[in-house]
């Protein structure tokens, strides 16, 4: 069976590397004519409104999927004419958006910030006044990596947040002062079949994910609970095939969702080594409309990405129970380009493990109070 990809980035890369097992074949579409998806797939290089381009990746493949989620709405439906194109279309305009993202959460009774759209001075001024300080604006869309986001503390930083974002239609969101940051990693079938991998803790630095710990060390049952009714009423009311993503934070023992993501997940790397099937090979099964694999996590993960530059190969490996990944990207500022997953039995070795593999990605051994 062979697999297109929309994108040829990291995640597109791992789906294949994943997939070649399974007797998959892959071609991905990249406007870049060095997306590190090519080294280990067919890259077809153009770009997303390309038809020709995209009718080329719709050919002779059984399914497309996607490796980002602002692909343009024309290009997916184009690829839904010509081939089965999961998760479906209809999930990616979803959460392209924080405005549908965050009414589609409120619909399905899932907690979210209080929100407010905004689209001039006077609706942010009186949104503020509604929603209270501190609140976080955002760019409904294209915001990743905490990009596109402006935290207001006080009445004066309104009109430098309006300046900094205000040419596009944003959103206002209420601070939520969360102990943690978690996210939960759900995949369903073609048939309908769901399976959860456990809630995972996660560190940000500057916006992007720096550290992933799985499963969540204080998870509780009303945690998961919650986590996983959650992102089932998201699977099932989307029709949703393959994985889906969702964030959250914690705040007092319960879950407020911030966003989710039509794909495989950054948080969700760890299942490489850390669980029974990774996610890049549920993904695959559940597009293909295979049987699911066990979600089950092996032990104690952690998951450490690479910024920028790589961390010197030895010694990453000289550590026990670390497993190294480099995604074949040129290195650059604020760039992802690998990942290390360390996976250990106990929880103690786990922590003398991360010690020894913070300062080769550049944080002192304590540097979030876990090692
Ligand atoms: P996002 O791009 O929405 O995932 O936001 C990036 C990061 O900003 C999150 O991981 C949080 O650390 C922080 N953040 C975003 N929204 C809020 C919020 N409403 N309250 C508190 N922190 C937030």
């Amino acid at each position: 069976m062979k697999v297109g990809i929309v994108g040829g980035g990291q995640l597109a890369r791992m789906l294949a590397l994943a997939g070649y097992p399974l007797n998959l074949r892959f071609q991905v579409l990249d406007p870049a004519l060095d997306a590190c998806a090519g080294q280990v797939a067919l890259l077809i290089q153009g770009d997303y409104s390309d038809e020709i381009r995209l009718r080329q990746l719709a050919d002779g493949v059984d399914v497309v999927t996607f490796d980002f989620e602002n692909v343009p709405a024309a290009a997916a439906r184009l690829l839904a004419k010509e081939v089965a194109v999961y998760p479906p279309p209809g999930a990616l305009a979803m959460a392209q958006d924080r405005m549908f993202e965050k009414t589609l959460f409120w619909e399905l009774g899932i907690p979210t910030p209080t929100f407010a759209t905004i689209d001039s001075l006077e609706e942010l001024r009186s949104a503020v006044l509604r929603i209270e300080l501190p609140a976080v604006l955002k760019t409904r869309q294209l915001g990743y990596d905490g990009k596109g986001q402006w935290l207001l503390r006080s009445l004066g930083d309104i009109e430098p947040a309006w300046q900094a974002l205000g040419s596009v239609p944003l959103l206002l969101e209420g601070f939520v002062p969360f102990q943690r940051e978690v996210s939960v990693v759900a995949v369903r079938s073609r048939d309908g079949e769901i399976a959860f991998y456990p809630l995972v803790e996660n560190h940000h630095r500057d916006g992007i994910l720096r550290l992933s710990l799985a499963p969540y060390p204080a998870l509780t049952a009303q945690l998961r609970q919650e986590a996983w009714e959650y992102a089932r009423r998201l699977l099932d009311r989307m029709n949703y095939v393959g994985v889906l993503a969702i964030e959250f934070f914690v705040l007092d023992g319960h879950l407020i969702a911030n966003e989710m993501a039509p794909r495989v997940h950054n948080s969700g790397h760890w299942t490489i080594e850390g669980a029974e099937t990774s996610q890049f090979e549920n993904h695959l099964r559940a597009i293909l409309g295979l049987p699911l694999g066990s979600t089950k996590a092996i032990g104690h993960s952690a998951m450490l990405n690479c910024i920028g530059e790589l961390p010197d190969l030895a010694a990453v490996l000289a550590v026990p129970g670390a497993h190294y990944h480099a995604y074949g990207k040129s290195p650059r500022s604020g760039r992802k380009v690998g990942h290390i997953t360390l996976r250990a039995d106990e929880t103690e070795t786990l922590a003398a493990g991360l010690q020894r593999l913070l300062p080769l990605v550049g944080f002192s051994p304590d540097a979030f109070g876990v090692g």
